[in-house]
């Protein structure tokens, strides 16, 4: 095998200040760490997350300058000297968890992503938008050679996310998910993921396109919260026995609907937590809570396991991203229709151009 020739600069989207936007510049290609692999980043996937971290609206602050995104999806092209189980030419992912102790009581007990020490892609250290980023590389995602790298990258976020969350859920195969927000980037991997692990799925979403889509994926139902007289009626109704689903997944980016949950989720179903509306607070009725034993929780990406899981489901055709590619150069169009809630399926930058 030839050496891989690595220039010592490259091309990346630069948040320079909170609230952005992000500057299209060449930037030096850093070199890896004893227990870093350095990714040349083919495609990466934008995320919601990768808008809070530019626009520095979330409590936690990001490092500055900052380059962001976090599902990034590429060829291993250096490796540090403690790097025994990944290769030169080795197809691997850039995830949210970039890095973490693997010492810790969550880390010990595969609950990485609470690790205090948890490096953040895109947020806590650079990320994908570049076209060469540093991983450790006991946490870069195995990336089977079979799987396309643009139609993999959104895997690495919104499809570790949703699939751990639809386990955290505890539905079971036969039983239904109502999934909020379901129109969009996770929703649209949530339907998927959902229906190949057996699950009967109730999109919730708004507007005529994105029912479509919802549809085309898989959701038996779709109820339109731009036109339902009742959304709580109507997602209980899409239950043959009226008595609402056994799990909702809440996706969406504002705060109502993670009100509304508690109202159509079936006694001792479980609503779990993902979209992070920012300063969003939730609020259920406490007595509702006990005497129908609702379980209220969150979800938070995936370990290294439910990484290789995700992946693995992909790998064998059962999840299809609806996604556009768009060079790395046209990041902020993207951040704005992000903004006007624009967009249906996923937005992959090619960091070739
Ligand atoms: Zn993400
Ligand atoms: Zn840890």
């Amino acid at each position: 095998m030839t050496d891989i020739e690595i220039p010592s600069e490259q091309w990346a989207q630069v948040v320079e200040k909170s609230g952005g936007p992000v500057v299209y510049k060449k930037i030096p290609v850093k070199k890896p760490s004893p227990d870093e692999v350095l990714i040349n980043v083919k495609y990466s996937g934008v995320c919601h997350t990768d808008l809070h971290a530019m626009m520095g609206d979330w409590p936690l602050p990001t490092k500055l300058p900052l380059v962001g995104g976090h599902e990034g999806a590429g060829v291993v092209v250096a490796k540090g000297e403690l790097v025994k189980d990944v290769e030169i030419g080795d197809h691997a992912g850039l995830k949210w968890l970039n890095g973490s102790c693997l010492a810790c009581s969550f880390c010990m007990q595969a609950d990485e992503p609470l690790c205090p020490h948890a490096l953040l892609s895109g947020y806590t250290v650079d990320g994908s938008f570049q076209q060469y980023a540093i991983a450790k590389a006991a946490h870069v995602a195995r990336i089977p050679k079979e799987c396309d790298l643009d139609a993999v990258a959104p895997v690495l976020c919104a499809g570790i996310t949703v699939y751990k969350s639809l386990k955290e859920s505890g539905a079971r195969p036969g039983q239904h998910v109502a999934i909020v927000g379901a129109g969009g980037g996770l929703g649209s991997m949530a339907i998927q993921y959902a229906r190949a692990m057996g699950l009967r799925v109730i999109g919730i979403d708004g507007g005529e396109e994105k029912g479509q889509s919802c549809k085309s994926l898989g959701a038996e139902v779709y109820v339109d919260f731009t036109s339902s007289a009742d959304i709580v009626r109507d997602v209980k109704a899409a239950t043959p026995d009226g008595l609402g689903p056994h799990a909702v997944l809440l996706l969406a980016v504002s705060e109502k609907p993670f009100q509304q949950a508690t109202e159509y989720i079936r006694s001792r179903g479980t609503v779990v937590c993902i979209g992070l509306p920012a300063g969003a607070y939730l609020k259920a009725p406490v007595f509702d809570t006990v005497v129908r034993m609702i379980s209220i929780k969150g979800s938070y990406v995936g370990n290294r396991q439910d990484t290789q899981e995700a992946l693995d489901f992909f790998k064998r055709g059962m999840i299809k991203v609806p996604y556009k590619t768009v060079g790395l150069s046209e990041l902020q169009d993207v951040y704005k229709l992000m903004q006007k809630g624009k967009i249906v399926g996923r937005y992959v930058v090619d960091t070739s151009r």
